[in-house]
C-alpha cells in the first residue's frame, strides 16, 4: 500500500489543531521493527488530550493518536514476531509521541508488542485496551496491599467511564462488593448490570463534610477522577483502606491532609499503565484473557468506524462517554 487511511491531526493556517480521516503516504510512517495491519483500536481519554495538543501527551504534529491497537503483523525485524501473528500494542509512546492506532497501519518497536493471548479475540482486547490493563494493574496492586473481598466495600469513581466501567465489572467478577460513584443519573441500571451493588451520585460524595476524616465507609477504592473526589475518598476510607489512583478526569490537584495516612493507615497506590514493563503486561493480558476476563464486555463496549473518531474524542473529553468505544478499522 502506498497510502493508508488514518485519523491525522494537523496544525491549520490559524495554528489550531484539527483532525480528519485521510489517506497518508506509507513512507511517512515511523521506522520501527514491527509493522501491524490494525484491525481495531479504542478511544481513551489520553487520545482526546493528544488530539487537542496537550503538551504532556503529544508535542509534535502532524500526528496520528490512538494509544491502543490490535491487529496482524505484516512485517517484522524481530525474531519473536512473524507475519500473521495477532498482537496487541498499547502504552509506551504509542499514540503519544509516536504515531498510534487510529490508522490502518502502525509501525512500532518490538518491545511494545504483546502477543494476543489465547482466550481473547482482537475485539475483546480492544474492549479492554489500556483501560483494562490499568484496571488489572490497580486490582493486582490492591490485592498485594491486602484488599480482599471480605475486607468490605470498594468504591469506584468515574464509574460509567471506560476505566470505571471495567473496574466495576472486574471487581464484581472477583467477588467484591462494589459501590459505583457516577455523575450520570441515567447510568444506574447500566452500573448495576455490570455488578455494582450500590450506585451513588457523584455530587452526594462531593457535598460531604470537609473534615480531615469522615465516616469510614470503604475498604478499597479505585479512583479515575482525582481532584476533590479523590480527597473525599481518602477521608472516607476504613482503617488500612487501599486506594488505587489512576486518573484525573475531574482534576489533577489533590488537597488533603496526612490524617487518613497517619490515623487510619490508608494506602494510596499510584497506577501507571503506560510504562509498565513488557513482561508484566504479558502476564496481565494472559490473566485478562482467563480468570480475570470481565463478564460484560459486550455490554461495556460499542463499535464505531474510523470516521466517527472525532465525535468520540469530544464525547470522552466532555465526560459524556459511557463505557468503552472500540474503533473498527479493518475487522478480520
Ligand atoms: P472516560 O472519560 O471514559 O471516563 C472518565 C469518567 O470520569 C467520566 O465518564 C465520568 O464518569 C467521570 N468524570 C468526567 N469528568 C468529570 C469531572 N469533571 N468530575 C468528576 N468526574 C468526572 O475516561 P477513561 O475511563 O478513559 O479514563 C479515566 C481517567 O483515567 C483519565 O483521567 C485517564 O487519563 C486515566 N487513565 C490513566 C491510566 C493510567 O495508566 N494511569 C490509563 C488509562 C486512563 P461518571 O459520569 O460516571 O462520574
Amino acid at each position: 500500500m502506498s497510502t493508508f487511511r488514518a485519523y491525522l491531526v494537523e496544525r491549520g493556517h490559524d495554528d489550531r489543531l484539527a483532525g480528519s480521516v485521510q489517506p497518508v503516504p506509507t513512507r511517512r510512517l515511523p521506522a520501527a521493527g514491527v509493522e501491524v495491519r490494525v484491525c481495531f483500536s479504542s478511544v481513551n481519554y489520553k487520545d482526546a488530550l493528544s488530539a487537542e495538543g496537550h503538551p504532556g501527551v503529544t508535542r509534535s504534529y502532524p500526528h496520528i493518536p490512538g494509544i491502543d491497537a490490535t491487529g496482524i503483523v505484516t512485517r517484522s525485524d524481530a525474531p519473536q514476531f512473524r507475519p500473521g501473528d495477532r498482537v496487541i500494542v498499547t502504552g509506551f509512546g504509542f499514540g503519544m509521541n509516536h504515531w498510534g492506532g487510529f490508522a490502518e497501519i502502525a509501525r512500532v518497536p518490538a518491545a511494545w508488542v504483546v502477543p494476543l493471548p489465547n482466550g481473547l479475540s482482537m475485539w475483546e482486547a480492544m474492549a479492554l485496551g489500556t483501560a483494562g490493563l490499568t484496571v488489572a494493574l490497580g486490582i493486582e496492586m490492591s490485592i498485594q496491599n491486602g484488599l480482599k473481598p471480605h475486607c468490605g466495600p470498594v468504591l469506584v469513581t468515574g464509574a460509567s467511564g471506560g476505566v470505571g466501567s471495567l473496574a466495576v465489572a472486574l471487581f464484581a467478577h472477583l467477588g467484591y462488593h462494589v459501590i459505583a460513584a457516577t455523575g450520570k443519573a441515567d447510568s444506574k441500571d447500566y452500573l448495576r448490570a455490570l455488578g455494582a451493588r450500590e450506585v451513588l451520585p457523584r455530587n452526594a460524595l462531593l457535598a460531604e463534610t470537609r473534615k480531615p476524616l469522615g465516616s469510614a465507609d470503604f475498604a478499597g477504592a479505585f479512583d479515575t477522577v482525582g481532584g476533590d473526589l479523590l480527597a473525599h475518598v481518602l477521608r472516607s476510607m476504613r482503617y488500612r483502606g487501599v486506594v488505587a489512583a489512576c486518573g484525573l478526569a475531574g482534576g489533577h490537584d489533590l488537597s488533603t491532609t496526612v490524617y487518613p495516612f497517619i490515623l487510619r493507615a490508608v494506602r494510596l497506590l499510584g497506577i501507571d499503565s503506560a510504562e509498565a514493563p513488557l513482561g508484566h503486561r504479558v502476564r496481565l493480558w494472559r490473566r485478562l484473557a482467563g480468570l480475570w476476563k470481565p463478564d460484560h464486555l459486550s455490554g461495556i463496549a460499542h463499535d464505531i468506524p474510523l470516521a466517527s473518531v472525532a465525535h468520540a474524542l469530544s464525547e470522552i473529553r466532555s465526560g459524556n462517554a459511557r463505557g468503552r468505544c472500540v474503533v473498527a478499522i479493518a475487522p478480520p
